[in-house]
């Protein structure tokens, strides 16, 4: 058995940001990071747009109330307003703290930290290192661990957490390099394990993004809150789905159709291309249904519309949001400097996730909190997002919670002992399961259920849904979900059998996306990102309220939490 103080999964910006702040605050705790992947390569690294902040250095009228109000405003009303305010309050302070540590921002001429327009935001807040913003913040931060003491367990798969009697006491984790296991001891456990965009076939998410904190959670009895929330963000590059940044938009590109029209002027004529993600995805995805999307050929009538840059000049591309023209070029070889970029919304964030107190702790329903057990980052919902993130509030909500809530576990874990575990049973089951998957001899493969598991959610539980789809939805989840112990591992060995990690991958695929289904299946109404055909409006008088799911392979258990509401009363949403 390894023992350590504190044990965090996951080594993004919000894990990185805890270990951080752990180590710092009391050097005399052993601080241990686990990610099954490099920590620098998390998806965090991928963040190219920026971090949201009201530093005032573009316009000096802006304010955290006012970031604070965008923020519930694009939530559609369901962030809670005491984390809102927390978040939009520490916002300068945390983006501060990352410039001394060496994050290399952008800069305005005058030598301050230069600051971009970002859909569903009043005002230009939103701080940047071009279009590379998660990777200069991740790099940063990463080498900082290292000289803190942070131990750092790399290409490491968490695969089990341990609770026992209402406490949290170590996880259980594989080393994918031999297939060795162990059980890690720790007075607090964290995860930081990110988003789960793999869920869909069409996503601008890592191939790490599977949900496994969140699937492992909802195993272990726990429940996950508004799952139903999925964020599809407008841009994704047709066909691949990576992401092509709303920094683009912010910078003033527009979104056309076949009639080469700017047709966000009948969705959101106030804001137009710079809408929240919700709404402009939606009106992507209505022009195309309307047959004035565009085909490869340029004819209407096809699966995607134009991301125009062209009058922005090549000056202000190359220097402004150069990876997004080198993305476009080098994956469908369009020059954006002279020609649109096909874009189509593509799945991207997630706004549900491990219930948290505003320190970052666990809970384990509306009133009670879990003993050992943290979360923060895109795998926690805290819940500052609600029903729609802003962009460039996610980087900031690691920031600020990552930071939260390694000042919280730092003083939970003091004058604590580590807790009692008998570690055999738990590494017989885990030897057992993947033994099993060894041993397994069917005739799929794992890409093969996988595929079809995806191409299920994006097919019934996509932008728009129903209670009819969605219904049919969950019956072809539940045969699919029946075909696991149909696959077939070609590799049987323990030496970096990737095949092992990627079946696990796949049942973490599968608990969650059943949880968004059932989820979204109960919320009868349109919310944020949550768009029911056969509830077109938004019902405050029954679901102003967050959705609570628990797990079970016998069933999911859905019910609810109150929103907490301090200065915005819920109005109408138009822009
Ligand atoms: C392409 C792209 C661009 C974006 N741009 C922006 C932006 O400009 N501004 C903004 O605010 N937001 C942006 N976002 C969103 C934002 O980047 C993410 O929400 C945020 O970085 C998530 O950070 P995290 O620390 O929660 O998780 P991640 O960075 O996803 O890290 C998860 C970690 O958990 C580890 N892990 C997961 N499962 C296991 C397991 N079973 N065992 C061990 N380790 C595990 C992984 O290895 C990884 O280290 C973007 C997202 C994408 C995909």
């Amino acid at each position: 058995m390894i023992d350590h103080d504190v044990i965090i999964v996951g080594g993004g910006l919000a894990g990185s940001r805890a270990a951080l702040e752990i180590a710092q605050s009391d050097p005399g705790l052993s601080v241990a990071l686990v990610a099954k992947t490099h920590p620098i390569r998390s998806h965090s690294v991928a963040a190219q747009g920026g971090i949201a902040a009201t530093l005032k250095n573009v316009d000096a009228t802006d304010s955290w109330e006012a970031h604070a109000f965008d923020t519930v405003k694009g939530s559609d009303y369901l962030a809670d307003q005491d984390a809102v305010e927390i978040l939009t309050q520490e916002a300068p302070d945390v983006v501060i703290d990352l410039e001394h540590m060496g994050v290399l921002f952008s800069r305005l001429p005058d030598g301050r930290i230069a600051q971009r327009a970002f859909g569903g935001h009043s005002h230009n807040r939103t701080c940047y290192a071009a279009d590379k913003t998660g990777h200069a913040i991740l790099h940063e931060l990463v080498s900082n661990l290292r000289r803190y003491g942070v131990t750092i367990y790399d290409e490491w798969y968490v695969q089990r957490l341990i609770l026992e009697e209402r406490q949290v006491k170590g996880v259980v984790m594989y080393r994918i390099l031999d297939g060795h296991l162990a059980v890690v001891r720790a007075k607090a456990v964290m995860f930081a394990t990110g988003g789960y965009g793999r869920v869909y076939n069409t996503t601008s998410n890592d191939f790490a993004s599977t949900g496994d904190g969140l699937s492992m959670t909802a195993l272990a009895g726990l429940p996950l809150e508004d799952m139903e929330f999925v964020q599809f963000h407008p841009t994704g590059l047709y066909p691949v789905g990576v992401l092509i940044s709303e920094a683009v938009r912010g910078e003033g590109a527009y979104l056309i159709n076949s009639e080469g029209r700017r047709f966000m002027e009948d969705y959101a004529p106030s804001r137009m291309e710079l809408a929240p993600r919700d709404i402009t995805s939606r009106a992507i995805t209505c022009e195309i249904r309307a047959g004035r999307g565009i085909h490869p050929d340029g004819s209407a009538g096809g699966p995607f519309v134009h991301l125009d840059l062209r009058h922005m000049g090549k000056e202000k591309i190359m220097s402004r949001v150069p990876f997004c023209w080198e993305e476009a070029h080098r994956l469908v070889g369009v020059d954006a400097i002279r020609e649109p970029i096909p874009v189509r919304p593509t799945v991207h964030y997630s706004m549900g996730g491990i219930p948290v107190n505003v320190d970052g702790q666990v809970r384990s329903s509306a009133d009670d909190l879990v003993e050992g057990f943290f979360a923060a980052g895109e795998a926690a919902c805290v819940s500052v997002h609600g029903a729609n993130r802003l962009g460039s509030n996610s980087l900031l909500e690691c920031v600020v919670y990552g930071k939260r809530t390694g000042a919280a576990i730092a003083r939970y874990v003091r004058n604590r002992k580590l807790p009692a575990i008998n570690e055999s049973p738990y590494l017989d089951e885990t030897r057992r399961q993947i033994q099993s998957l060894l041993d397994q001899d069917g005739p799929l493969r794992i890409a093969q259920l996988r595929q079809a598991y995806q191409d299920c959610m994006t097919e019934y539980c996509g932008v728009f849904r129903s209670e009819s789809i969605m219904r049919e939805g969950i019956t072809r989840l539940k045969e699919l979900q029946q075909q696991y112990n149909q696959i077939r591992l070609d590799d049987k060995g323990s030496l970096w059998n990737t095949e092992i990690i990627e079946a696990l991958e796949l049942r973490s695929l599968m608990i969650v996306g059943e949880i968004i289904l059932t989820s979204a299946l109960n919320r009868q109404e349109s919310r944020g990102s949550h768009a029911r055909e056969d509830f077109p409006n938004r019902d405050d008088g029954n679901f102003l309220k967050h959705t609570l799911a628990y797990y079970s392979p016998a069933g999911i258990d859905i019910r609810y939490k109150p929103v907490t509401i301090t200065r915005f009363q819920p109005q109408e949403r138009k822009y």
